[in-house]
């Protein structure tokens, strides 16, 4: 089985098994945890931030920072394609009480700053004003894309100029500043706060790491509680988290994987396969009379295994524990499948 459907998938090294087990650990709500409190100050340096607190997951990770920056009845902006949008469940309606407002970021993958400016809505009387612009970088939806520094930055910077505060949802800004070949306190420094994954490329099993100013992170420190994510002798997950870390510099790998699966899918007849800046692939197999549901299903009996990514479209993610020979053979494996029809 090569298992594509996400890098999510990956399961922990023995070097990760055994910081877990060795890992020196406390009560992290009462902030006792030395593994945690070591892993929040790697991560706060490694993206430039002052603070950063250790989070269950990637959507806890954004819902907290939702509710941090915005108060009720005010409005998110996000792209339409947006993960906080379209797969957390409506959690900024219903765990922060906002209204989204949407624009199209189109193949870029952000906003521009007329866009920023013209979904922007001023507080008043009749308006509810807008509490915070999310950003993502890669953009899932939209395959992995990896938005230059540039494009953040402008975006950025036109919230923050109407007072609008700015959260990066970088589930996996590692590929992104892997891809650009960009530091990643560069890559953040116009943005107020960032949340990045452990447990996607990076291999973790468990967490995720939301970063920002202090007295941000303090206030987030409250409402992970309130959420139900303090957590105590969390050292135990956090001890893979530091040695997740090491592997930002191996997701070159994963990039070089998805390319050479892109390019080996694309020139199956009937199968349309941009080249992916990152680890993601998508498949369109239209032009093969292939529905996203009946590719899948094809590629899960010669034991490739992807996920639908719309009606024609089908996500392939490369990871950690997939290598070369393996994308190779999927190429095949999917090949004859798709030909033998
Ligand atoms: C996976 C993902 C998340 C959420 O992370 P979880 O740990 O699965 O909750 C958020 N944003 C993006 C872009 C993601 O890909």
């Amino acid at each position: 089985m090569i298992d594509l459907r996400s890098d999510t998938v990956t399961l922990p090294s023995d070097e990760m098994r055994e910081a877990a087990r060795d890992a020196a650990v406390g009560d992290d709500v009462y902030g006792d945890d030395p593994t945690v409190n070591e892993l929040e100050a790697r991560a706060a340096e490694l993206v430039g931030k002052e603070a950063a607190l250790f989070v269950p997951s990637g959507t806890m990770g954004n819902q907290i920072a939702a509710r941090v920056h915005a108060d009720p009845g005010q409005e998110a902006l996000v792209d339409e394609k947006a993960h906080v949008y379209e797969w957390e469940v409506g959690g900024f309606a219903q765990l922060s009480g906002l209204q989204v407002r949407a624009y199209d970021a189109g193949e870029r993958a952000a906003p521009t700053p007329a866009q920023v400016r013209d979904h922007a809505r001023e507080e008043s009387l009749h308006v509810a004003g807008t509490g915070v612009l999310c950003l993502e970088n890669t953009h899932n939806a939209r395959g992995g894309v990896a938005v230059p520094k540039a494009d953040i930055d402008a975006a950025a910077d036109a919230a923050r100029d109407l007072g609008i505060p700015v959260h990066l949802d970088g589930a996996r800004l590692f590929n992104a500043c892997v891809a650009l070949d960009e530091d990643p306190t560069a890559m953040v420094e116009r943005v107020d706060t960032v949340m990045c994954c452990l447990s996607k490329g990076l291999g973790a099993p468990v967490g995720s790491m939301l970063a920002g100013p202090e007295a941000f992170i303090e206030e987030a420190v409250r409402v992970r509680k309130q959420f139900g994510g303090g957590m105590r002798q969390a050292g135990l997950i956090a001890a893979p988290g530091l040695v997740a870390l090491d592997n930002v510099d191996r997701l070159a790998d994963d990039h070089a994987n998805a390319t050479v699966l892109a390019e080996g899918l694309d020139a199956v007849s009937g199968l349309s396969v941009p080249t992916p800046d990152t680890n993601i692939v998508v498949v369109d197999s239209e032009g093969a009379g292939l529905t996203a549901e009946e590719f899948v299903e094809l590629c899960d009996d010669v034991g490739v295994l992807g996920g639908t990514f719309g009606q024609y479209h089908t996500r392939f993610t490369t990871n950690l524990n997939v290598s070369r020979a393996d994308v190779e053979r999927a190429v095949d494996l999917v090949a004859d499948a798709v030909e033998s029809r």
